[in-house]
């Protein structure tokens, strides 16, 4: 059967990754984040991670989190990305907690909760080498000194982000800082956090090696849950499924055309000026996908015969003399996806989504779908 160009999604294979980190992280006391930015919050996939047993989220977008109370997820949510200080209101309202940097907002976040009568967590970031969000550890103390005495708000703990930005990896030596640091802030709290935050997927090698410092208690996971890789290190997580997410493109055209365009020459439909390397005539497939869709360089053909040769808005040039089988006009080509690509695939609202179920017997399809239906 065809159906066109469509991201297909193995519900069963999402639930078992967020199970096994689950289960890696809970054997050295550590809780996970679920994080559903890289999908939009797509529901059902969501209800999927929830299934393996990973039932307090994160989001980078309060749109996200905004949309998932509506159809009635009550999970604790965090918000992500520091926020703005025009979105105060909202932030206390919406979500349990959010990550923070700077005072004015942590008091406007104090002041907007201390008005909705409740009091907003919030998780100090800590800055220790990626250079993104986060105080420096030596304005750390003074910082927190003058957050415990906001009213509306109460520190749960603190947290870090890493290779994200600089991407700086996280190691034993920069987690220990945030591990010794949590020491430190707890005395001048005079109580224990409940949070010291060590960061995302990256930092789940440091829990198989062993090397993670005694203090972090919480991980925020995204793409190893979803991808089952770590872009920060380079690598897929071999004890995660890589493929619960497949893109299918159908071929619209295909055929064999010398490598170099020919004419008087331009530029591209994004106003680039195009480079060709010349290989002679080669057999030429367009997949009805573009860059409206996802960018050339979020996904990757699971054939390694065929590569990607660019994209205008519409239409993806592959060049497929070798691909493994004979393709034809109606057939379709498979792709693995990056973060960035599942990103960018998940927000676009032209890509129709598949869901596979039945994968595992312990998130039926009866189960899952009908949580969904509901
Ligand atoms: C996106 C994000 C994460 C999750 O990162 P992954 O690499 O997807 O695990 C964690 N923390 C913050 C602050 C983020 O923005």
């Amino acid at each position: 059967m065809n159906r066109g160009t469509y991201l297909e999604i193995e519900l069963g294979k999402i639930t078992e990754n967020a199970r096994h980190v689950a289960a890696v992280c809970a054997q050295r006391g550590i809780e996970v984040l679920g994080v559903t930015k890289g999908f939009s919050a797509i529901p059902r996939i969501v209800e999927a991670i929830i299934a393996g047993g990973v039932d307090k989220l994160a989001d980078a977008r309060l749109e996200n989190i905004m949309s998932l109370r509506y159809l009635g997820f009550t999970q604790e949510m965090t918000l992500l990305r520091i926020p703005m200080l025009s979105s105060v209101n909202q932030v206390t309202a919406w979500t349990n907690c959010s990550l923070n940097s700077e005072l004015s907002v942590i008091r406007a976040l104090s002041d907007a909760a201390q008005s909705l009568g409740k009091r907003h967590n919030i998780v100090l970031m800590v800055d220790v080498g990626d250079l993104r969000e986060g105080v420096l550890p030596s304005a750390a103390a003074d910082t927190l000194r003058k957050i415990l005495t906001m009213k509306g708000v109460y520190v749960s703990g603190i947290g870090t982000n890493m290779g994200c930005y600089g991407g700086i990896l996280p190691t034993e030596k920069n987690l220990s800082m945030l591990s010794e640091l949590a020491v430190d802030l707890q005395n001048i709290a005079g109580r224990h956090f409940e949070v010291v935050s060590g960061g995302g997927t990256s930092s789940l090698m440091l829990i198989h090696s062993g090397e993670m410092p005694g203090q972090i208690n919480q991980l925020r996971v995204g793409e190893g849950i979803l991808l089952g890789t770590d872009t920060t290190h380079n690598c897929n997580i071999p004890w995660l499924y890589q493929d619960a997410f497949l893109l299918h493109a159908e071929i619209v055209e295909i055929k064999s055309k010398p490598s170099i365009p020919y004419g008087e020459v331009g530029l591209d439909a994004f106003g680039r000026t195009p480079e060709f390397e010349d290989r002679g005539v080669r057999k030429r497939a367009i997949v009805s996908l573009g860059g409206q869709d996802v960018s050339v360089d979020g996904i990757v053909p699971m054939d390694e015969g065929i590569n990607i040769l660019g994209a205008s808005s519409d239409h993806m040039i592959l060049d497929v003399s070798d691909a493994g089988e004979k393709l034809r006009v109606g057939d379709e080509v498979c792709f693995r996806l990056n973060y960035h690509g599942l990103l960018r695939l998940c927000s676009s609202k032209y890509i129709k989504r598949v869901y596979k179920y039945g994968f595992d017997a312990s998130a039926s399809e009866e189960d899952l779908s009908a949580k969904s239906a509901s």
